[in-house]
């Protein structure tokens, strides 16, 4: 469904288009069914790489999988978002794994690997993994 000649606001708005009709017209209890809640198994923290969205690399649905992204795929210890996510699967969505996935080619880990200087907010990010 490429469509480079749109705004890339349209693009989405036609793609969620395209997903709403096609999973309804798949199950047409589909949306009701995710508004009454959610309990995945999996917790998964990845990289926020455009290339690696998990639901779609694993084959999975929506509910399949709580997820928290991020420039590769890091937590650090004095992060309250990372960790507001890994308390709210492990004690409130009792998930049964927490996946910690990397990928192949990804730039925040070969920053991370080099020197160069990034700017004050990627440089203090990827401190921690450059130690
Ligand atoms: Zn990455």
């Amino acid at each position: 469904m490429p469509t480079t000649h749109l705004d890339p606001i349209d693009h989405l708005l036609a793609g969620n288009r395209v997903y709403a009709a096609r999973t309804s017209s798949r199950n047409p209890n589909a949306f009701t069914d995710l508004a009454k809640g959610q309990s995945p198994e999996i917790l998964w923290i990845g990289c926020a790489d455009s290339r690696i969205p998990e639901t779609t690399v694993c084959h999975c649905k929506p509910g399949d999988i709580f997820v928290h992204r991020n420039i590769a795929n890091t937590v650090h210890a004095d992060d309250i978002n990372a960790a507001s996510v890994v308390e709210y699967a492990v004690t409130f969505l009792k998930v049964r794994k927490v996946v910690v996935c990397g990928h192949t080619k990804c730039g925040g880990a070969n920053a991370a690997l080099g020197d160069a200087d990034l700017g004050v907010t990627l440089n203090t990010w990827l401190h921690p993994v450059r130690e």
